[in-house]
């Protein structure tokens, strides 16, 4: 093994590490109060010492499945809470009306488990809804009316962009912006009665339409939608603004640090004013949560945009959000990646503020290592020709010994039928050798891997010139494992199986779904980037172990890679396997 194949042991350090690395040494959480649920600051204060020494969370909108991006976040963020002695909670960010729907809460909720964490912690089970925060919010944008931190602005909405102002340019005050106390209130309860339609009043944060980050210019926070919502029906027809739930959100749950990513960095001044306006009303208790952002995963070769992800589901050129070619978690689980393997791909790009881009070969590395150790080995000829041994008796056959891992003596050996006519790989046989090649050629010695060492003596062709059959001799004395079988020196080393003994099942080739690294580039339409031999279904012929294996057993076929038996369409005693990943990396090659 290369050290290149060691598991990450220690969690490497990084800047988030070290925040709250200080944060604990400074003791800035000790104080903390919780309930045992969400609630606002009087509400926790009337609780117990949080138990929890940080809290973070995992926020997805339950607007679409999980892809390999929302993986890096989910490691980081349930990865922390349980090297700190923390909890993260699984909330879903349901407060936009419109896009979210049950399928993809039970989908993310799942996906969140597959890959090895929970919310639960001291017995309490933190996975929450931000729309059972409505009422909440619904008092903090009263509270902050009547501080006079915010108002309700009229003006069309041509005019509010209008009057925004520019990067370079100061915005400026909506002439509603001077509106009393009272008549702030007043519409603001009428808006949420239903008295207006949808668009011709908004709710502001009143800060500074000069201020040089443009998300400080009286941000909208309530605006009118009259639209039925997954969770709290017809209840409101006000909702909050992503930018007004979110830190809400994270100090009802007592969040310590939010985690983000980059784009959000520009909030993060707003974040803290609305946090400390409703902690200077008395709604919240310092100390409060603080948004800290990373760079996201940008990956090579795959697509991890929510709108292209979509258009290849709707425009079939995936079989589904499962497609073990699409980097959705589902599409993993199907491909046969491992949480282990996305576990240490999580650890080894670690976590940094700078944008880069990850090369699919890491991540794809990782699920090698991990399946390199937990993958027993089993024999598969996917492109079989026959192989038939003409000093073999006809009806006879006997069994031979294989380890089920190499470096693993107590994983044991199973057993695999050897008789006259084998399967070998097509590729293992060519009448006139070329350069250096050592496998099956007329005269040639090879061994049948854990059998015996035969010599090639021709084959069978057909009106076409195809090879039909290869023929051999072989050497009795020479058998695996039997004293003096070493005395055969030889070169080529092939896999079989035994005809008559062999199970034939479909196995599924995949490979990647784009064909160059970064799909899209510039203008050009991603779709073009498809890669045209992303997935190849065969008819293999494998030993007869692998007939009775269970949904998402994992294996390695020597020499081909490895394979998972396919979780949904595999039946009892008819597994279907797909391919997980090659041995090697055959793109770097193929990339120079
Ligand atoms: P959108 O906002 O377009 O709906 P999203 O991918 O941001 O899509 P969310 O459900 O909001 O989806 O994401 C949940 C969490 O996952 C967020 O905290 C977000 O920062 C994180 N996340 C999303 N994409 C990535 C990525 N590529 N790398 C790291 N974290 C990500
Ligand atoms: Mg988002």
């Amino acid at each position: 093994m290369t050290d290149a194949h060691k598991p990450a042991a220690e969690p490497a350090s990084n800047f988030i590490r070290n925040i709250i690395d200080a944060d604990l040494g400074a003791g800035k959480y000790v104080s903390r109060q919780w309930r045992g649920q969400p609630g606002d600051g009087p509400q926790q204060q009337a609780g117990q010492p949080d138990p929890a020494k940080i809290r973070t969370r995992f926020p997805p909108e339950p607007n679409g499945y999980l892809h390999f991006g929302h993986a890096k976040s989910i490691c980081l963020n349930f990865g922390l809470a349980r090297d700190y002695g923390g909890a993260c909670h699984l909330r879903f960010d349901d407060t936009n009306p419109e896009k979210e729907s049950q399928e993809y809460v039970d989908a993310i909720t799942e996906s969140v488990k597959w890959l090895g964490y929970d919310w639960q912690f001291n017995g309490q089970t933190n996975l929450y809804f931000a729309s059972n925060y409505f009422d909440w919010m619904y008092r903090f944008a009263e509270a902050l009316i009547e501080g006079g931190h915010a108002y309700v602005d009229s003006q069309s909405a041509e005019d509010m962009r209008a009057n925004r102002g520019t990067l370079t340019e100061a915005g400026k005050d909506s002439p509603f912006r001077t509106r009393s106390v009272a008549e702030n209130l007043d519409l603001f309860r009428r808006m949420k009665a239903g008295e207006f339609a949808d668009g011709t009043h908004i709710l502001r944060a009143k800060i500074d339409m000069a201020a040089p980050n443009i998300n400080l210019r009286d941000p909208a926070i309530y605006r009118i939608r009259h639209v039925h919502h997954h969770n709290t029906g017809d209840t409101w027809c006000i909702y909050p603004m992503y930018t007004f739930a979110h830190p809400i959100e994270d100090a009802l749950e007592n969040i310590t640090h939010s985690i983000c990513t980059l784009e959000f960095e520009d909030q993060r001044p707003f974040y803290d004013w609305l946090l400390n306006r409703l902690a200077d009303a008395g709604h919240l208790v310092r100390p409060l949560p603080q948004q800290y952002e990373f760079s996201r995963l940008n990956l090579s070769y795959v697509v991890l945009s929510k709108r292209k992800l979509i258009q290849l589901v709707d425009e079939k050129h995936v079989a589904g959000w499962d497609d073990p070619r699409l980097p959705t978690l589902v599409g993993a689980r199907r491909r046969g990646f491992t949480a282990e393997g996305f576990q240490l791909f999580a650890e080894r790009i670690g976590v940094t503020k700078s944008d880069s881009w990850i090369d699919m070969s890491v991540l794809e590395d990782c699920m090698r290592e991990h399946l390199n150790e937990t993958a027993p080995r089993r024999i598969a000829v996917l492109d079989p020709v026959k192989l038939i041994i003409d000093n073999y008796p006809e009806g006879q056959s006997e069994l031979c010994e294989a380890p089920n891992h190499p470096q693993k003596p107590e994983w044991g050996k199973r057993t695999m039928p050897f008789s006259r006519e084998l399967w070998i790989e097509r590729e293992d046989f060519m009448e006139v050798p070329s350069k250096g090649y050592f496998r099956l050629f007329p005269g040639n010695l090879v061994r049948l891997r854990y059998g015996f060492v035969v010599k090639c003596i021709g084959c069978d062709k057909d009106a076409e010139g195809n090879i039909t059959a290869v023929h051999c001799e072989y050497m009795p004395d020479s058998k695996s494992g039997t004293p003096g079988a070493d005395n055969y020196k030889v070169k080529g080393n092939l896999h079989w199986v035994s005809a008559a003994h062999a199970y034939t099942s479909e196995v599924r080739l995949y490979d990647r779904l784009f064909a160059v690294p970064n799909p899209g580039a510039g203008e050009r339409d991603f779709l073009l980037d498809i890669n045209p031999n992303s997935k190849q279904v065969i008819q293999a012929q494998l030993e007869p172990a692998l007939k009775d294996v269970g949904p998402e057993d994992r294996f390695q076929f020597e020499r081909h890679g490895y394979f998972v038996a396919d979780r949904l369409d595999s039946k009892q005693g008819m597994p279907i396997f797909n391919r997980t990943v090659t041995l090697r990396d055959s793109w770097a090659k193929s990339a120079k």
